[in-house]
């Protein structure tokens, strides 16, 4: 499995180590506009095979992207102070045009796996870019939003976050929707789970959950400046399951043809992942209110679509 990573910053950083980690690439190929910063990342990750798997980690241009099976594209700029959000997208818009004409002509049969944020329009300027089908441009979304659901809910019930089954979806972001209706322990409803063991899913525990997934990331940030190591564990899952063809069920996001009412647009459900991409998505059960969020979170993210004109 040859998987190229471009943008060697933090997040495809952190996802090309993952991968040397995991096993979940036996090539990876690192390519930024910052060849040095690039060449550094793969050497240090390189460094690192010894103790894990045998993958081979360098750097290239985009040609060394030739063959591989996954790109995952984590390029982007950073936000200018006082520049608006749309603006923002705009120049991340512009750096994906550049990118991912270069990787459709090296590496024309690749999967792209996107990272930048947001990664819901990112993964719709792709699609849209690249004129491949929707299942083949997957962006990460809520894969990881999902992985802190789970460990809270976990660490409440004083479990393992893997006997936990809930997802979150829709935007990755501030309108995302914590499945709690869905949720389930084992094969058990949650609450069910959560009497049996004394641990009550009561309306504060609820509140700090939802506390807790949606404010992950602005907290982490503000300690450290980035989040890069649970998303970079998250792109190696996705690789994992391309890679093995597992057809594993896990939050993406991938363009719709419809979503809670909303036509054409990128946002995070459950989908079945395996080596063609997405290949089917699963319907959720959700609440009344649940219902509504997710209907909310996809018009912002089809009214930010609108705005970028895609
Ligand atoms: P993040 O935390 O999202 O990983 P970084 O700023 O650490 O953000 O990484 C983004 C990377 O994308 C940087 O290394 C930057 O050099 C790279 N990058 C930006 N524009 C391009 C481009 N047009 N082509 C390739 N790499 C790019």
């Amino acid at each position: 499995m040859k998987v190229g990573i471009v943008g060697a910053g933090m997040v495809g950083s952190a996802a090309g180590y993952a991968m040397a980690l995991t096993g979940a690439a036996s090539r990876i190929v690192l390519v930024d506009r910052d060849a040095a910063l690039a060449t550094a990342q793969a050497q240090d990750i390189a460094h690192a095979v010894p103790f894990a798997s045998a993958a081979s980690v360098e750097a290239g241009d985009y040609a060394a992207l030739s063959g591989a099976d996954v790109v995952i594209l984590s390029a982007g700029v950073g936000q200018k102070p006082g520049e608006s959000r749309l603006a923002l997208l705009t120049r991340n818009a512009a750096v994906f045009e550049a990118v991912i004409g270069a990787v459709r002509a090296a590496a024309p049969d690749a999967i792209l796996l996107v990272a930048t944020n947001p990664v819901d329009i990112m993964t719709h300027v792709a699609t849209r870019l690249s004129g491949l089908a929707p299942g083949r441009v997957i962006g990460s979304g809520t894969i990881l939003d999902t992985a802190r659901f789970r460990s809270l809910l976990a660490g409440h019930l004083g479990l393992a976050p893997h006997s936990v089954h809930a997802y979150v979806l829709g935007e990755h972001g501030d309108s995302e929707v914590l499945g709690w209706s869905g949720a389930r322990v084992g094969s058990e409803p949650l609450a069910s789970v959560a009497a049996q063991l004394g641990a009550a899913i009561t309306a504060d525990v609820r509140a700090r959950i939802d506390e807790g997934v949606r404010g992950a990331a602005y907290r982490i940030i503000e300690g450290k400046g980035a989040t890069n190591y649970g998303i970079g564990a998250g792109l190696a899952r996705i690789v994992q399951a391309i890679g093995r063809d597992e057809q594993a069920v896990l939050s993406v996001s991938v363009v719709t043809q419809e979503a809670a009412g909303v036509r054409d647009v990128a946002l995070s459900l459950p989908r079945v992942v395996g080596a063609g991409g997405v290949s089917a998505t699963l319907t959720p059960t959700l609440d009344t209110a649940e219902t509504e969020a997710l209907g909310a979170s996809a018009r912002l993210l089809r009214e930010t679509a609108d705005a970028l004109d895609l």
